[in-house]
């Protein structure tokens, strides 16, 4: 068939790794799925908050003939609140940049390679006036499901039609079609409507309606109620259309760093040497944490159970459930080490069944093993993802605000997990853990 011509797509990440990452595979999906065209990309980051190296290396093994990239300048920002939400930082950085932006899409729509698309990510949406304001098709990009993504961009008639914060709404929040939301698990920045963060994420939501079209990472056995009711609502003009076009998972787990390589290896050769499906891999994504007593409490399971299994152990916290997100899960003595938070002579007990690995695995790696055959998760997005996508099951044990309605919707609706039944609680103070 005749070649099409090239299309240029502009795709910005919002400030941080956990955008930067997926904008990063998401620019590589576009060159790589022309659809019988040319397709090229230019990947634009912010110099605000580009921790060096943190991701430069992925970036730098972008194909460099059909992605590019480009940095938009630092923004001071020093007149924010010390206690500022990051939000608030990441909000205030894409607003102060937006005149650079604006300058970057003139320059590219002017060059032989014009702009045909340009793709933001949840904050970037910020940013899509400028594209509307050009006359360029934006879009925007979602790294989680779209019942999630729905719940936001109802935010502004919430905000609307309620007084009172939102975790002590009397009701669920009834969204056509998906699974009922209570008002604590709507995103964390707008549960405190005194907060500066509060009135920019509802200006950021109204923003999403700017959008061309949604590119949701979910599909349609996962969330057909959701999609088949939002579709409507897109069709009567409410909201703009939202593309199924998951599941969208990494093929590897990273953790290529020399210091890194031998953990890995040696995780995944001792799942060689166990039977087929017979593993229980038990990992709580890259910031749940438990308390110490969640800890022995899981540590007691395991090991009366019998199972074989894989856990990555953490520094316990019984303060917060997604310490090791924040960073606070390490302790700063250097000969602490998240194993010796375990019950004593629990790793010499359980020796012939389980492998306690510290901190970090390669994940993606170890649920596409033929040995795993369940997941114990905290049913985070890209966990889920990864685990449906290598067809092993899950028992669910959410942990932070959305998780909890992952595992609602897996286990009541999609019937992928199963969520264990609790008689005494021993939560975070936050009933997380609830049946
Ligand atoms: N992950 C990993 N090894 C670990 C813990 C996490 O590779 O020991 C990866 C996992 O594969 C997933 C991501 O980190 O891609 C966690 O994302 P998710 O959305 O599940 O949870 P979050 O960390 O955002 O709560």
């Amino acid at each position: 068939p005749p070649r099409k011509p090239a299309a240029h797509v502009v795709l910005l990440a919002s400030p941080g790794a956990g955008h930067v990452l997926p904008m990063a595979e998401l620019a590589q999906l576009v060159v790589a799925h022309g659809d019988g065209a040319e397709f090229t990309a230019t990947l634009v980051t912010y110099a605000n908050f580009s921790t060096a190296g943190y991701y430069s290396s992925t970036l730098a093994t972008l194909p460099a003939s059909s992605v590019s990239t480009a940095v938009l300048p630092e923004v001071p920002l020093d007149d924010l609140p010390a206690d500022a939400r990051v939000e608030t930082r990441i909000l205030t950085v894409i607003e102060r940049t937006l005149p650079h932006l604006n300058e970057l899409l003139s320059f590219l729509l002017d060059s032989p390679a014009g702009v045909a698309a340009f793709v933001a990510d949840v904050f970037g949406a910020w940013a899509l006036e400028v594209s509307v304001e050009l006359g360029i098709p934006g879009y925007l990009t979602s790294t989680t499901k779209l019942t999630t993504l729905h719940s936001i961009v109802y935010i502004p008639e919430l905000d609307r039609t309620t007084a009172c914060e939102f975790r002590d709404l009397p009701e669920p929040i009834r969204l056509p079609s998906c699974v009922p939301l209570r008002g604590e698990d709507l995103v964390d920045p707008i549960q405190d409507r005194t907060n500066p963060a509060y009135p920019l994420v509802v200006e950021l939501a109204r923003k999403y309606l700017l959008a061309d079209g949604f590119i949701v990472n979910t599909f349609d056995a996962m969330e057909h109620e959701a999609i088949e009711a939002f579709n409507v609502l897109s069709h009567e003009g409410v909201y703009p259309p939202a593309y199924p076009v998951g599941p969208f998972v990494r093929t590897l787990s990273g953790g290529e760093a020399a210091a890194d390589a031998e953990e890995n290896s040696s995780c995944l050769r001792w799942l060689d040497e166990q039977p087929d499906r017979s593993v229980l891999y038990v990992c709580f994504g890259s910031g749940g944490t438990l308390s110490t007593q969640q800890t022995a409490e899981l540590a007691a399971g395991l090991e009366a159970s019998g199972q074989r299994f894989l856990w990555v152990v953490r520094f316990p916290s019984d303060k917060d459930s997604m310490a090791s997100f924040l960073g606070g899960g390490r302790r700063d003595n250097g000969d602490d080490i998240p194993i010796s938070y375990l019950p004593k002579g629990f790793v010499e007990r359980t020796r012939d069944t389980g492998l306690v690995v510290a901190e970090w695995a390669p994940q993606v790696e170890i649920l596409n093993h033929r040995a795993v055959g369940g997941f114990v998760s905290h049913c985070g997005w890209n966990s889920t993802l990864e685990a449906v996508a290598a067809g092993v099951p899950l028992l669910a044990w959410p942990l932070y605000a959305e998780q909890r309605v992952n595992a609602v919707m897996l286990c009541e609706r999609v019937g992928l997990a199963l969520r264990p039944r609790i008689d005494v609680l021993h939560t975070h103070g936050d009933g997380n853990l609830a049946p």
